[in-house]
């Protein structure tokens, strides 16, 4: 065999070129899907990330927060490497670095050592911690372990340091960032609790979620409103900061003060009903004022339901404004209904986002078809459901929780679709089956700027028609005939 430059290339493999493409057209058919379905000790590309990972993203969250990893360095590189690809910006995070001994001894003398490095080079307002797998299988006990930090001096006694068990073999990234969520928010407002006061501030759980467009566009809606909020926790300015020369090492986050009074707020909003579960529920026992969960307003009844609760809540009606630009969206679907109009789509993602997809796909008469959750759940099955019992639009699309994206291979390879929306790891099937894929998930590793456009509100509605309805007339465009090829479209 010899390459483009002629020269000799030792072949990698032995297997004859006919069994290679006998068995690339196998994995296409109904009879390998059928086994594939039938796997039960292997996951292929499941379409969610461990838990510190998401641990890592609500540590970034807040002002003057150090994320820092008790367990291993290559996990911590891994979750740092996602954040810094998906965002394009610095992730800076620690870890205490075990390793061998520290397996076997357990990790306490790395804790230890690495939050004495952390705080004197970092100078942090606030340490959070959170696991890899290794430290909880030996069954390192961290609260002992912080406990004695602070006996020793080794933390400030006035610095908060959070800590979150995130074991990585159970649960996903959306429980990590709820694990951590919900103890940097008992850290900071413990004993801070005032009988009778009252901010008059809204506190909004977005949960988990890698759009720093959608964070702006949740600042807006309240700033429209003219309702003061908080943000628990905030990453706009942490991962879309501008860039003007000077390197800061924690830009943005929610205020810890304001993170500490939010317990005294007036409300409090989840929009995360799956990503910030534990969070809300301490919370509706602790808050003061009213507590209400919400879908993720994606679409335009989701986002509808979103505005008319901050209506209710505040006691101010819904701007003029918000009415018109809720008429523009609205437009701008008509406009584009016909290129979206019966298109079937195969969706995968986190709970929150999956059910917003499926929303928004059958407002604009399109087709949720394969709608796959590596880590769902009966109550997110029922939901979805239905979502899709209420449309006619609904009737053809089929639910599979607990699959991965090998599953969702065969199923867009056997039973078409005409897109994908998921993150950047549906690239390949999406190439295997020559259709696009919407990268409206996370994480997107391989194009730009994409977290800067929301996807929430009337204006994610816009975004999201915009990006879909074009491409398919890129679509029709590259690949009608000539005597096709028009300048109306
Ligand atoms: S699953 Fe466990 S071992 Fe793998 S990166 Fe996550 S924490 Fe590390």
């Amino acid at each position: 065999m010899a390459n483009n430059l002629g020269l000799a290339v030792k072949p990698v493999t032995e297997t004859p070129v006919e069994e290679i493409e006998r068995v690339a057209a196998w994995i296409n058919t109904e009879e390998y899907r059928d086994l594939n379905f039938k796997r039960e000790a292997l996951v292929v590309a499941p379409p969610h990330a461990c838990q510190p990972l998401g641990a890592e993203l609500a540590a970034h969250a807040f002002e003057g927060s150090l994320p820092f990893v008790h367990g291993s360095q290559g996990c911590a590189s891994y979750y740092r490497s996602t954040l810094n690809r998906h965002f394009r910006e610095p992730a800076p995070a620690v870890s205490d670095s075990m390793t061998e001994d520290g397996a076997v001894f357990g990790g306490q003398n790395n804790l230890h050592e690495g939050l004495e490095n952390a705080i004197a080079l970092y100078k942090p307002k606030m340490v959070s911690i959170f696991t890899s797998c290794m430290p909880e299988i030996i069954g390192d006990d961290l609260s002992a372990f912080i406990k004695n930090a602070r006996n020793k001096g080794i933390v400030p006694a006035d610095m908060p340091v959070p800590y979150a068990n995130t074991p990585s073999f159970s649960g996903s990234h959306v429980h990590g960032y709820d694990a951590m969520l919900l103890s940097i928010l008992q850290a900071l407002t413990e004993g801070k609790k005032v009988e009778g006061r009252c901010t008059g501030k809204i506190n909004l759980l977005p949960g988990f979620d890698a759009n720093t467009g959608n964070f702006r566009e949740y600042k807006r809606i309240f700033e429209a409103f003219g309702v003061p909020y908080t943000i628990l926790g905030d990453i706009s300015d942490v991962f879309d900061s501008p860039l003007d020369g000077t390197y800061r090492i924690y830009p943005g986050g929610t205020r810890l003060d304001d993170a500490a009074d939010s317990i005294n707020g007036k409300a409090t909003i989840s929009l995360g009903p799956y990503s910030a579960t534990k969070t809300y529920a301490w919370a509706k026992d602790n808050y003061a004022g009213k507590h209400t969960a919400l879908p993720m307003p994606l679409g335009i009844a989701k986002t509808d339901a979103f505005l008319m609760k901050i209506a209710e809540v505040a006691g101010k009606p819904v701007p003029e404004s918000f009415k018109a630009e809720r008429g523009r969206a609205v437009d701008a679907m008509t406009d584009a209904h016909q290129y979206m109009h019966g298109k079937k789509f195969a969706l995968y993602g986190d709970p929150d986002q999956l059910i917003g997809y499926v929303s928004f796909l059958l407002e604009m008469g399109a087709v949720p078809y394969h709608i796959l959750c590596s880590k769902g759940s009966k109550k997110v099955e029922k939901e979805i459901q239905a979502l899709l019992d209420l449309s006619p639009y609904g009737k053809q699309g089929k639910i599979y929780m607990g699959k991965d994206l090998w599953h969702m291979r065969s199923l867009i390879m056997t039973d078409p679709v005409d897109a994908i929306i998921g993150d950047t790891h549906g690239k390949f099937m999406a190439r295997d089956a020559k259709i696009p894929l919407f990268r409206f998930g996370f994480p997107v590793l391989d194009r730009v700027n994409l977290h800067r456009y929301p996807i929430i509100g009337y204006q994610g509605v816009i975004n999201m028609v915009t990006t879909i309805c074009n491409k398919f007339i890129d679509i029709t465009d590259e690949t009608c005939e000539d005597r096709q090829f028009e300048m109306m479209r």
